[in-house]
C-alpha cells in the first residue's frame, strides 16, 4: 500500500510518499519525503505570516509533489490513496493542500483521506518502529502540549493539556527575547548547551500538582524579567538562561507524564511533535519512563517538526482500515483529538 501526504497547515511545505505490507503491524517505508521550509519568507516578520504562507505553499506545492513522485521512482496511477492535512492549522495553508490532494484524488480516480495534523504527530512513530495500540503520547508542538492515550486512529482520549500556552511557542518565545532567531526552539537548544541549567531559578508551574494539565505563560513571563536583567553583551547569562530554561521544561514535562503514567499505566511513553526533536527533553523523558518501568519512543528527530511523512503515514492507517474521506470534506481551522475532552 503506498499513500501520498500533502502538508500545508504552518510554515513548511511538504510532500511524501509512504509504502507499508497490506498488515497492520509491520512499519512503513519513507520512499520520498521534501520539505520546503518557509524561513526566509517569514524570518524578517519573527513569526509565521498566515497570508504569505498560503501563498508560498500555492506557489511550490505541484513543483514538490513532482519531486516527491520523481524521488519515489512512483506516478500518481501506482498510489493507493492521497492524504492532506485537513486541519488544525491556518486555515489559507491547509485550503492549499487539501485542494491539491482533492484534485489529484479526483483525477486519478483515488480516495482522499483528510487527516487531522496531530494525528499526523500521534502515529509518527509507527511509521518508523512497532509501537502496539494503546499508548501514552506526549504531544509537544508550535501549538500543542497535551497528553493522550491513543487508542487507535480516530481514537484518542485526553489526559490533559495546556491551560494556557504551548512549548512550542515558549521556546519561540524565549528565542526571540534573547535574540537568538527563528525558529527558537532548535536556537535555545543549541545556545544551552554551554550554560549552567541551576543559574536561574524559574517557577514550574503545574509542578506537583494533581492531574495531568500543564501551564507555561507564568515561565514565559519569568524568563522575560530575567532577560530584562541579563547584562548586556553577556553571551554566558543567555547561554545559563537558556538552559535553565530548559532544565524548568524538563521538569514539568517529567512531573506530568509521571502523572499520566500513575492513572493509566503504559508499557511505553511516546513523545512526538517538533519539541520532542529537543534532544535534552527527550533524554528527561527517557529517564522518567525507565523510572516508572516504561520505555520512551519517539520519531525520528527529522519527523518530530512538520512533514509530509507522518500525514502520508496517517492516512496510510486509516486507509488499512478501509476508511477514506468524500471529496466535500471541509478544512477545518480547529480539529481537537479528543472531541469530548475539548
Ligand atoms: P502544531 O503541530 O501544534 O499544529 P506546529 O505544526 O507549528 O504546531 P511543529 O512543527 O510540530 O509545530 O513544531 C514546531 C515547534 O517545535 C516550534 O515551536 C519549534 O520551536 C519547536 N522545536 C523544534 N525543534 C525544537 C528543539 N530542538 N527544541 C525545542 N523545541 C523545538
Ligand atoms: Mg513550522
Ligand atoms: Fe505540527
Amino acid at each position: 500500500m503506498r499513500v501520498m501526504g500533502i502538508e500545508t497547515s504552518c510554515d513548511e511545505t511538504a510532500v511524501a510518499i509512504v509504502e507499508a505490507p497490506a498488515g497492520t503491524e509491520p512499519v512503513g517505508r519513507i520512499l520520498a519525503n521534501v520539505v520546503y521550509s518557509q524561513l526566509t519568507e517569514h524570518r524578517r516578520f519573527g513569526g509565521v505570516v498566515p497570508e504569505i504562507a498560503a501563498r508560498a505553499h500555492l506557489e511550490r506545492l505541484d513543483g514538490l509533489v513532482r519531486q516527491a513522485l520523481a524521488e519515489a521512482g512512483t506516478d500518481l496511477a501506482d498510489l493507493d490513496g492521497i492524504a492532506a492535512t485537513g486541519g488544525p492549522g491556518l486555515i489559507g495553508g491547509v485550503m492549499v493542500g487539501v485542494m491539491t490532494a482533492k484534485a489529484l484524488a479526483f483525477v486519478h480516480d483515488k480516495p482522499f483521506l483528510a487527516v487531522n495534523h496531530l494525528e499526523g504527530h500521534a502515529l509518527s512513530v509507527r511509521l518508523t518502529e512497532t509501537v502496539a495500540f494503546p499508548y501514552l503520547l506526549l504531544l509537544v508542538s508550535g501549538g500543542h502540549c497535551q497528553l493522550l492515550t491513543v487508542h487507535g486512529p480516530g481514537a484518542f482520549t485526553r489526559l490533559g493539556t495546556t491551560i494556557d500556552d504551548a512549548v512550542g511557542e515558549c521556546f519561540d518565545k524565549t528565542a526571540k527575547l534573547l535574540d537568538l532567531g527563528f525558529p527558537g526552539g532548535p536556537a535555545v537548544e543549541r545556545t544551552a548547551k554551554g550554560g549552567d541549567p541551576k543559574r536561574f531559578a524559574l517557577p514550574r508551574p503545574m509542578w506537583r500538582k494533581p492531574g495531568c494539565d500543564f501551564s507555561f505563560s507564568g515561565l514565559k513571563t519569568a524568563v522575560r524579567q530575567a532577560a530584562e536583567k541579563l547584562p548586556v553583551d553577556d553571551a554566558q547569562a543567555v547561554a545559563d538562561l537558556c538552559a535553565s530554561f530548559q532544565r524548568t521544561v524538563g521538569d514539568v514535562l517529567a512531573d506530568r507524564c509521571a502523572n499520566a503514567l500513575a492513572l493509566e499505566p503504559s508499557p511505553t511513553l511516546v513523545v512526538a511533535g517538533g519539541v520532542a526533536a529537543n534532544a535534552y527533553l527527550r533524554g528527561r523523558l527517557e529517564e522518567l519512563a525507565t523510572a516508572h518501568g516504561a520505555t520512551l519512543v519517539a520519531p525520528p528527530i527529522k519527523l518530530c517538526t512538520d512533514n509530509g511523512a507522518m500525514i502520508a503515514w496517517a492516512g496510510l492507517e486509516r486507509l488499512r482500515l478501509g476508511k477514506q474521506d468524500t471529496l466535500d470534506f471541509r478544512p477545518r481551522p480547529r480539529w481537537p483529538l479528543d472531541p469530548i475532552a475539548a
